[in-house]
Order: structure tokens, then C-alpha cells, then sequence
């Protein structure tokens, strides 16, 4: 297998009624984290890296080991630049081999979102890659503040989101409804009649971002209003940092068992990535084989 384009894999799963998770990757032990939960539930997975986590990730390094592992596996992986934010990136990205990339322009108004994202589209299809972009804004920041509140003025407008997708021809369109990035305060409430609304006149598949936090029966309810991809960090990020501490206290301080410990972070993402993918319904989804590929 190579590496697949998010379009084919999202409009797959938009078409089908269940959500592919896109998890975030920092570093090889959750690479191999999120790989082994998707290999052992047969399911699609979307690999993503954050402009806001480079200063963590190298790209030059971690590229090409995705593309090794992508090379192996027998289910969809797809390499989404998460949170592209500047032109510069996103052009690495490209040279990279990224089969999509979501530009954030929510923080620019409205016009200037939209000539925005038409630029990050005129750049990516000649290469065939599937762009996604936000509208609204999803409470909290990305790799930012522990605690995000979403904030109901900045929650995506229904006319503008079927003007943005029209005049920006992107594929997947991140949507502010409630959700946010890091944890909540308190518990989520998603505005589900907005989320069916833009679904109804956009008609691409819908992204849910801060997935960590919200419950089950919330996130099927999105997925049968038009949520396709779901992005989730929080969650694993929080049960490396309890492997870390409950191993650090059987451990104390012996030198060489840092080796153990990496496993116990890589067991414990993969646990937390295997149940978000249960939720999602992507298990079993794989189907390698129907899908267009990219040469790596
Ligand atoms: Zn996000």
C-alpha cells in the first residue's frame, strides 16, 4: 500500500455513515501507537501532523518511516498536515508527499478565509490532494490552552459555509459547533441542528475537531448529521502522561527502564485509539484495495 488521498477515504466513510479518526503523531512510539490500534481493528486511519507540533516532530525524519509503514500495512493511511498555517509548511508538506492538508485561515474574517483556502486548493490539486479548511472557530487552540470553551459567536455561520465551500472548492469542511480543542470545561454541547443545516448545503463531508471529551453517543449522533473525520489528541496525549507517572512509581529512578516505559505509552495510545475507533464505526473499514493510491 501507499499512501491514500483523505478525499477517497472520507467520501467512503460520508457515503457509508461512520468517521475515520485522525490522530495525531508526535513522535515514533505513537506512530506505532495509532498503526498498531488501526492494523489489529482493520480500519482507515488518518496520520496527522500539526504545524503547531513541529517544533517536537521533524518532518524530514517521521515522513519517510510513515511512508515505510504505509508501504507495509494493508489498510488506508492517509498524511494530513493538521493545522497548516503558513504558506512555507504547507508547501513542505506538498514536496513531502502529504496526500491532504487542512488550512486553518479561522482566524481571518470571512473574505479573507476564503481567498485564503483558494490559494492552499490552486496548490494542492494539481498534485490531486485533498484539502480541508475551517469556518467558525473551534473553542481552544490546537497544541494550546488545557482548557477550551467553544464560544457560540464563533460558531460556523449555515449561509457562509455554503458560500465557502462553493467559492473555495475545498473537500472536507471543519466545523464549529460546540466543539474544542484540549479539554472541556464542563460537558460538550454540540449544536446538532447547526451541524444538519451545513451539512444539507454543503454536501462534502464534515470534520469534528477536539474530539477528546465528547461522548459516544455524541459522536454518533455527528457522524448521522455528516461528520466524517474526526480529529483526537487530547486523549492519548493524557494517557501517555498517566503511563509516564504510574510507571515512574513502580520504576523510581532505575536508569534502564526507559525502554519499558516507551512501551507502556505505546500500549496505552494504542488502547485509547482502538476504542476511539470502535466508536467511530471505522472498524473493519480497511478495504485497501478500492481505493485510489498515490505513488510514495
Ligand atoms: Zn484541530
Amino acid at each position: 500500500m501507499t499512501l491514500v488521498y483523505m478525499k477517497t477515504v472520507l467520501d467512503k466513510a460520508y457515503k457509508n455513515g461512520y468517521a475515520v479518526g485522525a490522530f495525531n503523531v508526535i513522535n515514533m512510539e505513537f506512530l506505532e501507537a495509532i498503526i498498531t490500534a488501526a492494523r489489529k481493528s482493520a480500519s482507515p486511519v488518518i496520520l496527522n501532523i500539526a504545524e503547531v507540533h513541529l517544533p517536537f516532530v521533524t518532518l524530514d525524519n517521521i515522513v519517510p518511516a510513515i511512508k515505510a509503514v504505509a508501504g507495509r500495512e494493508r489498510f488506508d493511511i492517509v498524511l494530513n498536515l493538521d493545522h497548516g498555517l503558513t504558506i512555507p509548511t504547507i508547501e513542505k508538506a506538498i514536496s513531502l508527499g502529504f496526500t491532504s492538508i487542512m488550512f486553518d485561515g479561522s482566524h481571518l474574517d470571512f473574505d479573507e478565509n476564503i481567498r485564503q483556502t483558494r490559494e492552499v486548493v490552486k496548490l494542492c490539486r494539481p498534485w490531486n490532494i485533498t484539502v480541508e479548511a475551517e469556518l467558525g472557530a473551534v473553542g481552544g487552540a490546537e497544541g494550546g490552552e488545557l482548557i477550551g470553551k467553544a464560544d457560540p459567536a464563533k460558531y460556523t455561520d449555515i449561509n457562509q459555509a455554503k458560500q465557502f465551500v462553493n467559492e473555495t472548492g475545498i473537500d472536507a469542511l471543519a466545523v464549529a459547533i460546540g466543539n474544542s480543542h484540549g479539554k472541556y470545561k464542563g460537558e460538550p454541547d454540540l449544536d446538532f441542528d447547526r451541524l444538519k443545516a451545513i451539512r444539507d448545503v454543503t454536501g462534502i463531508p464534515l470534520v469534528l475537531h477536539g474530539g477528546s471529551g465528547i461522548s459516544a453517543a455524541d459522536f454518533k449522533r455527528a457522524i448521522s448529521l455528516g461528520i466524517a473525520k474526526i480529529n483526537f489528541f487530547t486523549g492519548m496525549s493524557e494517557a501517555a502522561m498517566k503511563a509516564t507517572a504510574d510507571y515512574m512509581i513502580t520504576a523510581g529512578q532505575r536508569y534502564n527502564d526507559y525502554p519499558m516505559m516507551m512501551n507502556r505509552v505505546r500500549e496505552q495510545v494504542a488502547r485509547v485509539v482502538s476504542e476511539q475507533m470502535d466508536i467511530f464505526g471505522s472498524c473493519g473499514k480497511a478495504a485497501a484495495d478500492l481505493t485510489e493510491t498515490k505513488p510514495v
